[in-house]
């Protein structure tokens, strides 16, 4: 697909701004072709010897005017046609984020963050590049060179012109062919770029990790091959680069030659005056720029396509759920049930759960435990709705859950991730991120039910902390804490805490427990923990096994069951009493 019509919603939009532009570009393209022949005029006036002062100063004069004019004219274009190119860029980046945010995991896992960020940056650029600079180089060739070829041979010699002007065509033949090449190595280069991006984010993020096992030599040998790879992709491109403009010297060589050659054959048969000679080849002159404009024309035109390509390419991924055709309004969530759901996830080979069924009346708790690796997570995550799902799975007070509209699943769920995100923010604007509109007290309360006021307490600057990037600066509690309070403050119908408190010791697990328990009376819980004491309230127990429910009950009747769950809690009252 072209270009153009890749972006027509943009050019649509913005068909004013650029007719105004190319309108003003090819004024100054006419202007210039008056101060060539004045000059050759005055040549001849000179070798006729019949200039005068007067005729003199009021060339001087026109000329000046002339200059000051076209400055104004080029001062508008330039901001006129550039200002375009911004705001597409600007558009392209908003699009792409909110693009972004609609999709599920899965296009995460897909594409990695480096590549993505190279996407909204390079690619876009380069796209911006060509509905600007590409637009300017290509109403450059066009109207520059006709306006100029015109003037040669209303003005001059339409033989002189034809024949400095046998080499062109060349042009044409070679530019079209390394502009192929051109693309291809672009694409290379920016995927490369991306492939840096990657890694300096995975360097950065992972530092620590990386001193700790003293990783860093060897990271930076890897980084040095990365950049290798991204110098030797870009150097690559410049040498294309780099043929096109000795190219255009060569022809311009040819150009001049026979130019100067057959001109001064004409001249000497009294065909054409000194003056017009002279005036031709100041032409010639300002036809290399035209000529130099096409082979960029090419060049960025082939990048702003391939960068285009790659953006695409990315923006008609569709996230793999979609609204129902259909909607069925659910007004509150009365129960949530699972059916012999089984669930694989889009990249695996094996089901992560298997024929999982349980009622859960509103209001309850479900405990969700298990070995590591057995499918808690995976379960919690079936609230999210961002796995697309078999069909009567999972039903929300009755209704199959692919039934509901996703954002009124969505405003139900309050989750706590085993892995907490933190924003580099402050611990406020952390905790309102679901809300933030929130009140002090709201936010007070919540971060009370979290049992991390305390903490608060102690911080620099209290609620307004900044806590760094991912929270590099509280410790894995305290990070739990804060995330157990954004989603306190949500006060949700279901809230999901997916292995909450593993980092908190058992005292202060309890204490949030008991605030939860009080505070969220009637609404719905769901815990994930491989600590029992944080479940042995709950109203009902899945014990998880390789994705099965092996065993399941209240703590009670699992206790009497005597099966996994007994012998580990057990174990961990055991081992709870030797450290007291
Ligand atoms: P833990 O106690 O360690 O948190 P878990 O019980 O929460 O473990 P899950 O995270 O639900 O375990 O993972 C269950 C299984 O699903 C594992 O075998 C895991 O490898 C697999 N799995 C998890 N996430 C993905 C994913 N995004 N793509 C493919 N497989 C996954
Ligand atoms: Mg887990």
């Amino acid at each position: 697909m072209s270009f153009v019509t890749r972006l027509q919603w943009f050019f649509k939009t913005r068909w004013l701004h650029y007719t105004a532009a190319i309108v003003l570009m090819a004024t100054v393209n006419l202007l210039q072709t008056i101060p060539p022949k004045m000059i050759g005029n005055t040549i001849d006036d000179i070798q006729k010897g019949s200039l005068n002062a007067a005729e003199l100063s009021h060339s001087v004069l026109l000329l000046i005017g002339l200059a000051l004019g076209m400055y104004v004219l080029v001062y508008i274009w330039i901001t006129t046609l550039f200002g375009n190119s911004v705001l597409l860029e600007k558009l392209l980046r908003g699009r792409f984020m909110a693009h972004l945010t609609r999709m599920k995991p899965s296009f995460f896992q897909r594409n990695s963050t480096g590549q993505l960020m190279a996407l909204a940056t390079n690619d876009i650029l380069a796209i911006g590049n060509t509905a600007g600079y590409g637009v300017m180089t290509l109403v450059n060739t066009l109207v520059g060179a006709s306006v100029v070829i015109i003037t040669m041979i209303s003005l001059i010699d339409y033989r002189l012109m034809l024949a400095a002007l046998i080499p062109l065509p060349l042009l044409a033949v070679v530019i079209s062919y390394l502009g192929g090449k051109v693309r291809v190595r672009f694409l290379a280069a920016q995927e490369a770029f991306g492939k840096m991006n990657e890694h300096a984010l995975e360097s950065i993020s992972g530092i620590r990790v990386l001193r700790s096992y003293v990783q860093e030599k060897q990271d930076i040998a890897a980084f040095d091959g990365v950049t290798t790879g991204v110098m030797d992709r870009n150097r690559e491109v410049s040498l294309l680069n780099a043929l096109f403009q000795p190219l255009i010297s060569l022809i311009v060589g040819i150009s001049y030659s026979i130019g100067i050659g057959y001109g001064s054959y004409l001249v000497f048969h009294h065909e054409i005056s000194l003056g017009q000679l002279i005036s031709f080849n100041i032409y010639l002159g300002m036809l290399i720029w035209p000529m130099i404009s096409f082979g960029e024309f090419i060049n960025v035109l082939q990048r702003g396509n391939a960068s285009a390509d790659r953006v695409e390419k990315s923006l008609v991924q569709q996230p793999d759920l979609a609204d129902p055709a259909n909607p069925v309004h659910v007004d509150v969530p009365e129960m949530v049930e699972m059916r012999g759901l089984t669930f694989t996830y889009p990249a695996a080979e094996h089901p992560s759960l298997k024929d999982v069924s349980f009622t859960l009346a509103r209001g309850g708790t479900l405990g969700v435990v298990g070995r590591t690796g057995s499918g808690k997570s995976t379960l919690l995550k079936q609230l999210l709705r961002q796995y697309p799902l078999a069909e009567k799975q999972l039903f929300i007070a009755g209704v199959p859950v692919e039934e509901i509209l996703l954002d009124r699943v969505k405003q139900w769920v309050a989750y706590v991730p085993q892995e907490h995100l933190l924003l580099s923010k402050s611990i406020r604007d952390n905790i309102a991120l679901g809300k933030p509109d929130a009140t002090d007290e709201e936010i007070a309360k919540a971060v009370e039910m979290a049992s991390f006021a305390s903490d608060v307490a102690l911080m620099p600057e209290g609620l307004g902390t900044i806590v760094g990037e991912n929270g590099v600066m509280l410790s894995g509690g305290q990070k739990q804490r804060l995330a157990i309070a954004r989603a306190l403050l949500l006060d949700a119908e279901i809230l999901a805490m997916d292995d909450s408190l593993s980092a908190v010791d058992a005292r202060t697990e309890s204490r949030i427990l008991q605030h939860i328990r009080r505070e969220r009376a009637g609404k719905t819980t769901f815990i994930t923990t491989h600590r029992l004491s944080a479940v042995s309230h709950a109203d009902w127990i899945l014990v998880l096994d390789e994705g099965r429910v092996l065993e399941e009950g209240t703590h009670e009747q699992l206790m009497h069951f005597g099966g996994w769950y007994r012998k580990q809690w057990d174990r961990q009252q055991m081992e709870a009493g030797l450290q007291d």
